[in-house]
């Protein structure tokens, strides 16, 4: 079967054969390059196979949940939102999430995705105790931190490229009920966002904000400051409003007058004190506006997230915002937050100890692409690193210089695996580095 798969900013593309494994037992690998595929959320082309397409969303079953002592087993195609649905009767929640519900359990694994809680929880990463690998030898390997471990810790956040998960295993947290009585702040310039942050880590376990891109001057970097705990008991069900952008317009949506006012008018218009929210709201948001990716019209958008060590933070946000206004490219998105000093076990997880700043650029060709090599210049000089799995133009001297620990993972990249942006930096499988199929 040929599909045509589109990363989730819509620039980078794939038309593709595609093999479908209907269960974890009897999912196998092509003999020639290929790539897992979840529900297709990531931004870039790391999640555009260069081969064939293993569709992973028929891996959708729930294998086994206790609800004493919260370990979910589960199919790696699962959704979230599937899981979510399956425990939160029982008084259990996701460990960590990210923006979306619709990721599946595979895909949040191989990006080790975090969420509003990483000062508290860390990475997704973090919960996971085992997991079921399947290697283009055909070995079929238990991976946890007792077994495998190096084919553990290279998976997570491996973007694929160790082989197939075709079952996961995840510690949940406890919690009466998912929703949330959330807190909302206006904060007047970064420094105070930086205050609230390390006033709220002790007494919030959800923390985030949003900045007005639009701001400039002594407005520079304000913003609103979300911070939140879990209510104390559950709520009569609501139903939240679902909208939906049935097709792609043919010009963006998103330019710089709209996004400017839209801005301005998010920091003006908000409500300040707390409020109890629905899960979904909070965690959510963006879910309740089905394809809002296509506004950004056929050329679809680039999404730049940085991490950057605590005391260069506040100086390199200020340049990054700075340099939007001088390109005259303006963020729809901008969301900052702080990750904690939790250590994944990922060996190429994204989250470390510093301020992240996540900005959504609609696609204006080369100057966009002038703006992000920007960005990438101020966020190294900072010493920082940038995503892999948001864009499809991250040059391979930024992605070796984000991650350190690049070298260690050679031996355990799947011969076979291969994404869009592995072939583009190179960072494929040698011949000469030893395949260890066990440990
Ligand atoms: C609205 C929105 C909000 C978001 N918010 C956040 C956020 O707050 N934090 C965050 O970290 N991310 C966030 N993301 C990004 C998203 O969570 C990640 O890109 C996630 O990994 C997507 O999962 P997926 O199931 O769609 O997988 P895909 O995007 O299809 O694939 C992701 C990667 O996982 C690999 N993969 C998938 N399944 C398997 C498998 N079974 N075995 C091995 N490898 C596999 C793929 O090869 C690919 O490299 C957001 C995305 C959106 C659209």
């Amino acid at each position: 079967m040929s599909v045509k798969l589109h990363a989730w900013g819509r620039i980078a593309t794939a038309d593709v054969v595609a093999l479908i494994p209907r269960d974890s037992a009897s999912a196998s690998l092509p003999t020639h390059a290929y790539l897992p595929v979840g529900n297709n959320r990531s931004y870039g082309d790391s999640a555009m196979p260069a081969g064939t397409a293993i569709l992973t969303r028929d891996l959708s079953r729930i294998l086994d949940f206790n609800a004493d002592s919260g370990l979910l087993r589960a199919e790696a195609g699962v959704l979230l939102s599937d899981v979510i649905a399956h425990v939160t009767p029982r008084g259990w929640f996701l460990p960590v999430t990210p923006g979306t519900q619709f990721v599946t359990l595979g895909g949040a694994l191989a990006n080790d995705v975090h969420g509003k809680n990483h000062h508290r929880a860390g990475s997704f990463g973090c919960h996971v105790r085992a997991f079921e690998l399947i290697r283009s030898d055909g070995a079929r390997l238990l991976c946890s931190p007792q077994s495998n471990a190096g084919l553990y810790a290279a998976t997570i956040g491996g973007m694929g490229l160790t082989g197939l998960v075709t079952w996961i295993e995840l510690a949940l947290k406890p919690t009466p009920t998912p929703d949330v009585i959330e807190e909302t702040i206006r904060f007047p310039t970064l420094g105070r966002f930086f205050t609230l942050s390390a006033e709220s880590d002790a007494t919030h376990e959800y923390s985030v904000a949003w900045i007005d891109s639009s701001a400039r001057g002594a407005a520079l970097g304000r913003g609103l400051f979300m911070r939140a705990n879990h209510a104390d008991a559950p709520a009569a069900q609501r139903q939240g409003l679902r909208l939906a952008l049935p097709f792609t317009p043919p010009l963006s949506l998103m330019n710089g007058a709209s996004i400017g006012l839209f801005n301005a008018a998010q920091f003006a218009l908000a409500k300040e004190g707390e409020r109890r929210r629905g899960y979904a709201q909070f965690f959510y948001p963006l879910d309740g506006i089905g394809g809002w990716n296509k506004a950004y019209g056929p050329r679809g958008f680039h999404q730049h997230q940085s991490v950057l060590p605590l005391p260069a933070a506040e100086q390199a946000i200020a340049e990054m915002l700075n340099a939007l206004h001088e390109a005259g490219i303006h963020s729809f998105i901008s969301v900052l937050k702080i990750f904690g000093r939790q250590a994944s076990p990922g060996l190429l997880s994204f989250p470390r100890e510093g301020a992240t700043l996540a900005l959504d650029l609609p696609n204006h060709g080369e100057a966009t692409l002038r703006l992000l090599s920007r960005l990438d210049q101020i966020t190294l000089r900072a010493g920082g690193a940038v995503n892999p799995y948001k864009d499809s133009r991250l040059p391979r001297e930024v992605f070796e210089a984000s991650f350190p620990a690049l070298a260690q993972m050679q031996p355990w990249l799947d011969p076979l695996a291969a994404s869009q942006f592995s072939r583009r930096v190179g960072f494929t499988h040698h011949p000469n580095s030893t395949i260890l199929a066990a440990e």
